[in-house]
């Protein structure tokens, strides 16, 4: 099966090789070589697949902030020196630190059963074990309509629907928002804690986790816990039926104050033009629940086995290429925003950044946010990458991955390699994201695309900066 998916892509490659040859100008026809070359090494490499096994195996579950963590930027040097990028440093900053701790949820009326949740990024400890009165609300909107104090001694349950299944992972920024802010308007209520519907598109049993969002500078003092689709399919026909619902929960999650986290870089410095960076990567940090194969040992993996790949070519390309494993990005993107203020001065020799963080099925779409000239450059690599899969989307774009919004921000042109996200949220932020959800083939296309795009930026004269 591996086997023969792989060689179809082959000889699609070498039928395709003949064409290309025709138009020159923007690619020389060297570097066109080289970079066909390179997608049937990656086609042929199992490199990708080595790391995240490696990554979710050696070291587990990277909670931000966590002993584990830590593991893994000792983990991301070693791996980076031995691969033979020329330069591998961890860049340290601080961050609080937040503990799921034990949780226990169930239904005490109108009968006991047990629910599978979760609790939430940043969410507070029960003091004890509450037991209470469940008011249910239809949406995060019915919950931001509550009146202050209206929910005293109560637990609110705020529903939702299940995310509809799609490539892009549309519809994931709009059921994101019962978990983001629903808090602030359960205790703006006076809740004594808030239930929420897991956000993702499956029909296990497993809580999806995830970050809540500050309301200022300040964090939720309730409890907040997820469960999962299914139990809160139950929880909403039980109030269709009119029955009081009566949950009881007790949860040990809680903030434990300042600890270290950090960014590993890794650098392929460029022949010509040293100075200039291709900026890549994924986020090194997983939620604890499984072991973040797919969030985001994939990118990781995905990422700095491109540049591996990259690095044993005769020569390095003109520019620098720069792998980037983002610390702590789950808990805040804290180690984004810590790389754009560590580099602020030289932002401006950031060619480009991108990032993987959306899984390791196959890449369909070739995205960017370049000026004019530089969309012509996208555009032929985008012919290039055609033998993958992947087609030519839209030029003006913004992104480029949540690890890359500062560096957007500060005006870093961007690209994206849009993986097919249609199974994205059925593991996202759950015990389900382990490496078997993985298939070394899809992987193996990731790479490819990514080495081949990324080796034609970095070999490349074309400013791309608007
Ligand atoms: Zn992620």
């Amino acid at each position: 099966m591996q086997f023969h998916k792989r060689l179809f892509i082959c000889v699609a490659i070498s039928i395709f090789s003949v064409h290309v040859l025709a138009s020159e100008a923007i690619i020389s026809s060297e570097q066109k070589q080289t970079a066909t070359q390179l997608m049937q090494t990656a086609l042929e490499s199992d490199l990708g697949f080595d790391i995240v096994e490696s990554l979710t195996t050696e070291i587990g579950p990277r909670l931000g902030g966590s002993e584990a963590e830590e593991r893994a930027r000792v983990w991301g040097k070693e791996l980076g020196e031995s691969l033979g990028f020329d330069k591998v440093t961890i860049e340290e900053f601080t961050m609080p630190f937040w503990d799921r701790g034990h949780l226990h949820i169930s239904l005490t009326s109108p009968y006991q059963q047990e629910l599978y949740g979760t609790a939430l990024g940043g969410a507070a400890p029960s003091k004890e074990s509450i037991n209470a009165d469940v008011v249910y609300f239809r949406d995060i909107h019915a919950l931001t309509d509550v009146k202050d104090g209206a929910l005293q001694g109560k637990i609110a349950f705020v529903d939702g629907d299940l995310m509809v299944k799609s490539q892009t992972g549309a519809g994931y920024g709009h059921a994101n928002q019962r978990r983001r802010i629903g808090w602030q308007h359960a205790q703006r209520g006076g809740a004594s804690a808030l239930v929420v519907r897991s956000v993702g598109s499956d029909s296990h049993r497993f809580p999806h986790t995830g970050m809540m969002s500050k309301d200022g500078d300040k964090w939720a003092t309730i409890p907040v816990i997820a469960i999962s689709n299914p139990d809160a399919d139950h929880l909403r026909r039980l109030h269709s039926l009119s029955k009081p619902i009566e949950i009881s929960l007790h949860s040990e999650s809680k903030w434990k104050g300042e600890v270290s986290s950090g960014n590993v870089i890794l650098d392929l410095i460029g022949s010509e033009k040293p100075e200039e960076i291709v900026l890549i990567g994924g986020h090194l940090d997983s939620w604890d629940l499984g072991t973040g194969a797919v969030d985001d040992g994939a990118g990781i993996a995905i990422t700095t086995a491109a540049a591996a790949l990259i690095a044993k070519l005769p020569k390095r390309p003109k520019r620098t290429i720069r792998v980037v494993m983002f610390g702590a990005e789950e808990v805040g993107l804290l180690g984004a925003f810590a790389y754009a203020k560590q580099h602020e001065a030289n932002l401006k020799n950031h060619v480009l950044a991108t990032e993987s963080d959306f899984g390791a099925q196959t890449i369909w779409q070739l995205v960017s946010n370049v000026n004019p000239q530089a969309t012509i450059l996208i555009d032929e690599i985008g012919k290039i990458l055609s033998p993958l899969g992947i087609v030519r989307g839209g030029a003006d774009v913004p992104g480029g991955g949540p690890d890359i919004i500062p560096l957007a921000a500060k005006g870093v042109p961007t690209i994206r390699l849009n993986q097919n996200g249609r199974d994205y949220f059925d593991l996202h932020h759950t015990p389900d994201d382990t490496l078997d959800k993985i298939d070394p083939d899809e992987l193996a296309q990731n790479v490819a695309a990514y080495a081949t795009t990324i080796y034609l930026i970095a070999d490349s004269d074309v400013e791309l900066k608007p």
